[in-house]
């Protein structure tokens, strides 16, 4: 690939780039037209002819401080600002999925996605058992609500953050998820990014966890991870036939590991890596390093 064909940032000046800065000036005079109540957001920006990311205004919901639903530009706090967290969310997103290896039906449908793996994924573990789960249109949200909100002390944001960040390690969703300040879709909201716009489901009721059960999920996450990955999507410390090469079996070897006699040690995130597609991977490659 040509350096050409990548998507390059434009440089300041360009007529592409003052189509941006037309467009953040476009967001920032929406938000006031909103307030004023006169014409949808989106409208406006159609008016402008500026191409907004399509389903940005949707109503989303927080699962910090007091719950907001709303814009996810009017209802995102910045981490330090979070004082009480409500719930842990992931997301795994129906798009990044290898359709190799969980099947074409399942890069297309939420719902199979989760009829076929995420539901079995989740009983396996019994906080991940209680997660609420929300088909959002080309995706499913996994939550796991608290019983009652964890108070974060002045500080301690970022920590929380962390395990916001960890605990979405254990399954295969975006990595590039906000930790704590992630934002679901209310259940019933319509998602626009869709033509025509999909509506919200839940899939799974749920039930609340404790702070403790979440620090416990966060330490397995961080200290045994092969053994919790191979629990989660082979129900127990060895597969067979491998995943990898469909003949021999495959167990764990350590914290970090997991061994076949036909493919030998591999690092225990493959387990995880393998669910993602091979254009996806290669995307976080570019990104990471352009
Ligand atoms: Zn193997």
């Amino acid at each position: 690939m040509s350096k050409q064909s990548t998507r390059s940032k434009p440089s300041a000046g360009t007529p592409s780039a003052r189509k941006q800065s037309r467009a953040r000036q476009a967001i920032s005079s929406t938000a006031v037209n909103r307030s004023s109540g006169d014409q949808r957001p989106q409208d406006a920006l159609v008016e402008q002819g500026v191409h907004e990311e399509r389903g940005a205004y949707d109503e989303r919901e927080s699962l910090v401080n007091d719950r907001r639903r709303g814009t996810k530009y009017d209802i995102t706090p910045k981490v330090e600002e979070v004082a009480a967290i409500h719930g842990f969310m992931n997301d795994l997103d129906c798009k990044m999925l290898d359709p190799a290896v969980v099947g074409v039906e399942c890069v297309e449908s939420a719902e199979a996605f989760y009829s076929q793996h995420v539901r079995l994924w989740l009983d396996r573990d019994p906080v991940l058992a209680k997660a609420e789960v929300r088909d959002t249109g080309g995706g499913l949200h996994t939550i796991l609500w608290l019983d009652e909100p964890i108070l974060v002390a002045a500080g301690e944001a970022r920590i929380w953050n962390d395990i916001a960040r960890g605990i979405c390690n254990a399954l295969p969703g975006d990595p590039d998820l906000n930790g704590l300040i992630a934002l679901t879709r209310p259940v019933a909201a319509m998602n626009t990014k869709y033509n025509p716009p999909r509506e919200v489901r839940q899939l799974r009721l749920g039930e609340p966890v404790s702070r403790a059960e979440i620090l416990n999920l966060s330490r397995l996450v961080a200290e045994q991870p092969a053994r919790l990955w191979m629990q989660l999507f082979f129900g127990g410390e060895r597969a067979e036939p491998c995943p990898f090469c469909s003949k021999e079996s495959l167990g764990v070897a350590g914290y970090w590991q997991v061994r076949c006699y036909q493919c030998g040690r591999a690092n225990a995130a493959s387990l995880v890596y393998r669910f993602y597609s091979p254009d996806f991977l290669d995307s976080r490659k570019e990104n990471h390093h352009g």
